[in-house]
């Protein structure tokens, strides 16, 4: 492909975004478009309904050909994918390219303290949610070269205290990943993950302080945190045709503070 056109390397393919109503999932539904996709985001709560709205308009103001559409939908509730394959379809048409299963939560919480409800919450969410999403997206995929992409977190391979729950939610999700890439490889698929270190969002917001600023101190580019453009990048190469012999990789997202 000519280096002019790789800007507008998703033209024609369809996109699901899970958790784009705001921070990272809203960078990543907004790169994928500005690429050329077209893109069903999900939001969960009424009051990110104007947030999806506005990032809907701010994508038809790109005017090149992409567009996308809001999807309310719970992913803790197990009939909620199916319900947003089933809207994505109805919008454009029955082939569904590019997954990215970002919607996600996290638990500060003491070990001790840590309750089966609260197990069940993170772990339906970020672990149970990809799972039935990528079930619910197989009839769709294309005959070859869909993209499933995990955001996953370096915490899926880092001890921090108080964060057991969320931290192995995230080690679960990586293994799905490597599974997966297994499975449907053989159709010429891949899936892969992601692993951002400290993006500033409103998860980010509930983190322990101390764990950012040893982050940020200890990270080998610019010693930042990572912005959500520089995550949604990594996800639109993994979404597109050039990262097609990339397969069950995990990539940290990180400025070199976790290196695999
Ligand atoms: P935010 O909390 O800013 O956004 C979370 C998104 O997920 C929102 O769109 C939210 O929708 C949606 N969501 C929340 N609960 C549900 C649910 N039950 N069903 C469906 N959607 C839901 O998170 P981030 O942007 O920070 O995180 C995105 C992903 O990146 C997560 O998987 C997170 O674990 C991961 N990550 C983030 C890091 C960071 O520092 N920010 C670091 C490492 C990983 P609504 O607005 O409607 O509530």
């Amino acid at each position: 492909m000519p280096l002019s056109n790789l800007s507008f390397n998703l033209q024609g393919k369809v996109a699901i975004v899970t958790g784009a109503s705001r921070g990272i999932g809203a960078g990543i539904a907004f790169e994928l478009a500005r690429r050329g996709a077209k893109v069903a985001g999900t939001y969960t709560s009424q009051g990110s309904e104007k947030a999806m709205d506005a990032l809907i308009a701010k994508i038809d103001n790109l005017g090149n050909g992409s567009q996308a559409i809001k999807i309310k939908a719970d992913l803790r509730d197990p009939l909620a994918p199916k319900q947003v394959i089933e809207q994505t379809v109805q919008a454009f048409g029955t082939h569904i390219d590019i997954l990215v299963n970002n919607a996600g939560a996290e638990l500060v919480k003491p070990l001790q303290d840590v309750t089966v409800e609260d197990f069940a919450s993170i772990y339906n969410l970020n672990v149970r949610g990809p799972m039935l999403m990528v079930q619910a997206v197989l009839p769709h995929l294309p005959a070859r070269g869909g993209r499933i992409v995990n955001i996953s977190s370096v915490g899926a391979r880092y001890g921090f205290k108080d964060l057991s729950v969320y931290c192995s939610s995230k080690t679960a999700l990586e293994g799905l990943t490597r599974c997966w890439a297994a499975e449907l490889g053989g159709a010429g698929h891949t899936v892969n993950a992601v692993n951002p270190g400290p993006v500033q969002t409103q998860l980010m917001e509930n983190i322990p302080k101390d764990y950012i600023e040893m982050q940020k101190s200890q990270t080998p580019v610019e010693n930042r945190i990572g912005t959500v453009d520089d995550i949604a990048q990594i996800v639109a190469w993994l979404a597109s045709e050039e990262s097609r012999w990339v397969s069950g990789q995990v990539i940290s997202a990180s400025g070199g503070w976790a290196m695999y």
